[in-house]
């Protein structure tokens, strides 16, 4: 397995390494009036032929230098040569040949087709019907092995059933969201499912009603296959926003609980203007911001919460060293709007906009970083007064834990304890103006060194007291002195153990 991947992954390597000058390809879904695009240097063309409900569907485009880093499982058809077979190839027009998904009907090499001519009729039929029938068997049983194993996935079956799952995922119709993308985080890339089913899943969305507005367009309720799935949509305008997202969710090994579950990118042209949707599992109570205006929440509800927001902060903190790891992140924009109420009491980080990634080999960021980005309210002194050492990726994940206090700060305002608790009120609500400017914030967070109000009655109660301790030890001035992820995941879990021994 790792052999094959690593071989795969040589492969791609060596095909980007090939690819020097830019290409015009033959351009399905462009507008241009020829059908063409040019890929840039270092890009390729591609084409690919898909099963949908049965039928052949074909796309052809370019693939940009930055794509092809970013999507290189997409040159690869081999984990389901039956339902998707895509092609890269590197000189003008290349992806102008015709694939098919039925091994023997392939019309894309001109040699091929004139021997078959010559051939005798029993050669003919035997080069023909034996692959297809061993086709026909592979898919039979393949769809019975799927169809027994309904929507609750049986772990011991994943060996024997990976690659027919695999092939059979998108025809297949009882497949819920979960499994999918369960399945391919299993047996897949490790970064997500591939192009084409993202794609795919992404054009049978019908979407319901607009439930959020942020900083780039919209954020819809829509409906795949009877299931509830988010779309933001971002305008053609901001592509480099949906592409940066895009590609920090499909960061390998990122998929956790605890952070918002991606499940694909489109671009949909629809002949006068792009629309690029960012798809992800849908949570009915919208962001913690929104929840905690509506409602208290409970010293146990309070703790899971705090737990699930820092175990994904320490998740995303955290680099995975291996083939199979994951870099450092650092999120850049954590506050309570960015923070999702999962239905079973927990939370989830969403929002990756703004993520940077870290190269511990080369120590540096993977893209120029400018230093005020994020909300105003929740931006760390150093960020601020411009003190932050942008050199230095610890600072980004410092920076985060401030905003990680201020989170919960917001979240055990809302703790009620026999029957006491406070109104909802963002950090600084009583310090600074509602549109606050960095010049407001740095006056206050850094002149004056104030922070907010934490209660006196907070004391009286375990949880309160240790949220209390927590906060104002993510919110020092010396960021080297803020406490970890980890760290403040592991206090506010000794909590939970505490409550458990007394009760
Ligand atoms: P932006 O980058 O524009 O700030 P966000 O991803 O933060 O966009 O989404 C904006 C708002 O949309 C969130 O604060 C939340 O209220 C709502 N929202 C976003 N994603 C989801 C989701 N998966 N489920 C439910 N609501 C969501
Ligand atoms: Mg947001």
């Amino acid at each position: 397995m790792t052999r094959t991947r690593t071989m795969e992954a040589a492969l791609i390597f060596l095909s980007i390494a090939h690819l020097t000058a830019a290409l015009r390809c033959v351009c399905q879904l462009c507008t241009t009036t020829n059908h063409t695009c040019d890929t840039g240097a270092d890009g390729a063309c591609w084409s690919s032929v898909m099963l949908v409900d049965g039928m052949e569907k074909t796309d052809r485009s370019c693939m940009s230098p930055a794509e092809m880093k970013a999507e290189n499982v997409y040159c690869f058809s081999s984990r389901m040569p039956n339902v998707v077979k895509r092609n890269c190839c590197k000189t003008d027009f290349c992806n102008n040949e015709t694939l098919h998904i039925h091994p023997g009907s392939f019309d894309n090499s001109d040699n091929k087709s004139k021997k078959a001519t010559t051939w005798g009729r029993l050669e003919l039929a035997l080069v023909i019907l034996v692959p297809s029938c061993l086709l026909c068997v592979g898919i039979v049983v393949g769809v019975f092995a799927i169809l027994g194993q309904g929507c609750a996935y049986n772990r011991t079956h994943k060996q024997d059933a990976e690659e027919a799952l695999g092939d059979q995922m998108l025809m297949s119709t009882d497949k819920c969201l979960k499994d999918l993308i369960y399945d391919m985080s299993t047996s897949g890339s490790g970064s997500g499912l591939p192009l084409l089913v993202q794609r795919t899943i992404a054009r049978t969305i019908v979407l319901q009603e607009s439930i959020g507005k942020g900083r780039f367009g919209e954020v819809w309720r829509g409906k795949w296959r009877g299931e509830d799935v988010a779309v933001k949509i971002f305008s053609s305008r901001d592509e480099r926003s949906w592409f940066r997202e895009a590609e920090i969710y499909q960061t390998i090994m990122l998929r956790h609980e605890n952070i918002l579950g991606f499940i694909g990118a489109d671009n949909k042209d629809n002949g006068s203007w792009t629309q690029l949707w960012l798809v992800s599992e849908y949570h009915e109570h919208g962001s913690l911001f929104d929840y905690l205006n509506r409602y208290t929440v409970s010293v146990e509800g309070m703790i899971v919460y705090a737990v699930s927001i820092a175990s994904g902060l320490a998740h995303l903190h955290m680099e995975i060293i291996g083939t199979q790891g994951k870099p450092a992140i650092a999120h850049r924009d954590i506050k309570s709007k960015n923070v999702l109420v999962k239905k079973n009491g927990t939370a989830v980080i969403a929002d990756l906009g703004l993520a940077v990634k870290h190269d511990s080999n080369t120590n540096t960021i993977d893209i120029p970083s400018n230093h005020r980005v994020g909300t105003k309210r929740y931006m760390a002194p150093e960020i601020l007064d411009e003190t932050i050492n942008m050199r230095s990726f610890e600072t980004f994940k410092r920076a985060d834990i401030y905003a990680l206090g201020l989170v919960f700060w917001e979240l055990a305002r809302r703790c009620s304890v026999r029957g006491l608790h406070e109104d909802f009120q963002l950090p600084y609500y009583d310090l600074v103006p509602s549109d606050p400017s960095i010049e407001d914030m740095r006056k206050v967070v850094c002149d004056q060194k104030l922070r907010p109000n934490i209660p006196n009655q907070w004391q009286s109660c375990e949880a309160l007291r240790v949220m209390g301790k927590l906060m104002r030890e993510c919110w020092y001035a010396n960021a080297a002195a803020r406490l970890t992820a980890l760290r403040v995941k592991k206090t506010i879990s000794q909590v939970i153990v505490i409550k458990d021994i007394k009760d």
